[in-house]
């Protein structure tokens, strides 16, 4: 999900010595992330087959920071160009562009299978760091499931509701080709940030 319209990574960087500011940047690995209308963002994710590598945790890393640079709620591989069944999401504190949702733990979450546990769905804001600039209400199963594996191969095996859920369904939908404007049931509800939200913007 999309944090980009308060940006207060920015503001602190445009605070710092441009010299600690190249440093900091250099030190990170951050990818560039597709956005909508790239075919790759189309695709159905593959499986992850192994656990607690490299590879894998290189690409945890890099999906991390460049999470962290682009001030967002989650990240899925498929953002970054990789076709695997990977997504990470949660900040451990309160999420500015929502200050009232709890927050949601920092999860890696590998080969996701969601179950929704009734029929309430619940309508809210989403934005997305590969649509910028937009936001839209979106619907989703109020309380759901959610089933996979960390990086290391444990079982994660949670029941959530709200924020926590929709963030789950919005990050887990892009391993299946979906972005959120898909969904988006009434464009009434869907526009710019900086014309609905001028105060994120
Ligand atoms: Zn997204």
């Amino acid at each position: 999900m999309n944090n980009s319209g308060w940006p207060p990574t920015q503001r602190v960087s445009l605070l710092l010595p441009p010299r600690f500011d190249a440093v900091a940047r250099f030190s990170m690995s951050v990818r560039d992330i597709l956005k909508m209308g790239d075919p790759r963002l189309l695709r159905v994710a593959q499986p992850v087959t192994q656990f607690d590598t490299d590879h894998l945790h290189l690409l945890i890393t890099d999906l991390l920071d460049t999470m962290r640079a682009a001030d967002g709620a989650g990240l899925a591989a498929p953002q970054i160009g990789v076709d695997l069944q990977l997504v990470i999401f949660g900040t451990d504190a309160p999420n500015p562009r929502y200050p009232d949702a709890p927050p949601v733990p920092r999860t890696v979450l590998i080969n996701p299978v969601l179950t929704p546990l009734d029929d309430a769905m619940v309508e809210d804001w989403e934005g997305c760091l590969s649509v910028p600039g937009l936001r839209g209400k979106v619907p989703r199963f109020n309380h759901i499931r959610y089933t996979g594996h960390d990086q290391y191969g444990d079982c994660i095996d949670r029941t959530v509701e709200g924020f926590h859920a929709r963030v789950v369904q919005h990050e887990c939908d892009h391993l299946m080709g979906m972005l959120y404007p898909m969904r988006v049931r009434d464009f009434t509800q869907f526009g710019f940030t900086e014309v609905l939200f001028p105060h994120l913007a």
